[in-house]
C-alpha cells in the first residue's frame, strides 16, 4: 500500500513559516499585497479566487480584488494591469484564467511586469525558468517539487513521466524536473500507446483533466504517483486523473484528490508573493 502524501499538512507548515516572514516584512514597512483580477463570473474561477483570498488573509498578506465585466475590452484590461504594475504598494498581480474568449490571454499575461508575475506566466519568467535562472516558478509545478523534496523522494537519475503539456503545469514541470537531473518523458493527447511510457515511470505526474484515466496496470510497482487533475466523477464527487483506490495498491507514494497537489499550489503562490515583496 502506498504512503498517501498529505499535501494539506505540508501546505499548512509552509504557510505557517511564511506567516513569520510576512510579520517581519510588515514590521519593516514592506507589507506584501496581492492584486487579483477576475473577468466575468465563472463559478470555478470565483471559488479559486476565494481560496486564494482566504490563504492570503490567514498569513497576513493584503488582498485586493478587481472584478471586471465579462464584456470588458483588451485595452481596458491592460490599462488596469498597467496601473497595478505602477503601484508601489502592490507586490504581486494575478490574472485569474480562463479569460472570456474575446480577450488575448497571452497579451494580458505578458502585460504583468516580470517582478510582479507571481504566477510565473510572463514569457520572460518562463524563459528564465528554462535557463535555470532565479524566477517565479509557476505554482503547481513548484508545489510538486516541494512535495517530492519534503517526502525525500529522489528525483536525480529517475525517469519522470509527465502526462499533459499545458503552459501552466506540464511544460514548466519539464524544466523543474530537468533541473533536478531527472530523465523526463512528456506525453499528451497525441501520444500513442501511452501505457508503454507510464509503466516506465519512477515518478508519474498526471495533469490531463480526465477523471481516473491512469489505471493500476499503467503504473510500475513502487512508483511515485502525483495526481494534478481536479475533476467531477460520475458520482458527482471530486476526483483526480488517477484511479486512486486501485493505484494506491501498486504505488509507493501517491497524492490524493482533494488534499494533495491543490493545497500546495496555493501555498507556493503565497511563497511567490512573499518573494516578490522581499525583492521589491
Ligand atoms: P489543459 O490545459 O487542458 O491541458 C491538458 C493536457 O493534457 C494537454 O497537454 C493535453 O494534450 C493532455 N491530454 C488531454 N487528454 C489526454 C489523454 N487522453 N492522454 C494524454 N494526454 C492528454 O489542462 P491543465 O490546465 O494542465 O490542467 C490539467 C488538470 O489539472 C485539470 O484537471 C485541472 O483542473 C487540474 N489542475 C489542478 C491544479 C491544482 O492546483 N491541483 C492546477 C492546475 C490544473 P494536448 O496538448 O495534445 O491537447
Amino acid at each position: 500500500m502506498a504512503v498517501i502524501i498529505d499535501g494539506k499538512e505540508l501546505a499548512r507548515k509552509i504557510r505557517e513559516n511564511l506567516k513569520e516572514e510576512v510579520d517581519e516584512l510588515k514590521a519593516k514597512g514592506m507589507a506584501p499585497r496581492l492584486a487579483v483580477i477576475l473577468v466575468g463570473d465563472d463559478s470555478a474561477s470565483k471559488i479559486y479566487v476565494k481560496n486564494k483570498s482566504k490563504a492570503c488573509e490567514e498569513i497576513g498578506i493584503e488582498f485586493e480584488e478587481f472584478i471586471l465585466d465579462e464584456n470588458i475590452q483588451m485595452d481596458e484590461l491592460k490599462k488596469l494591469i498597467n496601473n497595478l504594475n505602477a503601484r508601489k504598494d502592490i507586490s504581486g498581480i494575478l490574472l485569474q484564467c480562463p479569460l472570456p474568449k474575446h480577450l488575448d490571454v497571452n497579451d494580458a499575461l505578458k502585460t504583468i511586469i516580470p517582478e510582479k508575475d507571481v504566477d510565473g506566466f510572463n514569457p520572460l519568467n518562463v524563459g528564465k525558468l528554462s535557463l535555470g535562472q532565479d524566477t517565479f516558478v509557476s505554482c503547481t509545478p513548484f508545489g510538486i517539487v516541494k512535495i517530492l523534496e519534503e517526502y525525500n523522494i529522489p528525483i536525480q537519475g529517475k525517469h519522470v513521466v509527465i502526462l499533459g503539456r499545458s503552459n501552466i503545469v506540464g511544460k514548466p514541470l519539464i524544466q523543474c524536473m530537468l533541473q533536478k537531473n531527472a530523465t523526463v518523458t512528456v506525453c499528451h493527447s497525441k501520444t500513442e500507446n501511452i501505457e508503454e511510457y507510464t509503466k516506465q515511470a519512477d515518478i508519474l505526474i498526471v495533469a490531463i483533466g480526465k477523471p481516473k484515466f491512469v489505471k493500476k496496470d499503467m503504473v510500475k510497482p513502487g512508483a511515485t504517483v502525483i495526481d494534478v487533475g481536479i475533476n467531477r466523477g460520475e458520482d458527482g464527487k471530486l476526483c483526480g486523473d488517477v484511479d486512486f483506490e486501485a493505484v494506491q495498491d501498486v504505488a509507493s507514494y501517491i497524492t490524493p484528490v482533494p488534499g494533495g497537489v491543490g493545497p500546495m499550489t496555493i501555498a507556493m503562490l503565497m511563497n511567490n508573493i512573499v518573494k516578490a515583496a522581499k525583492e521589491k
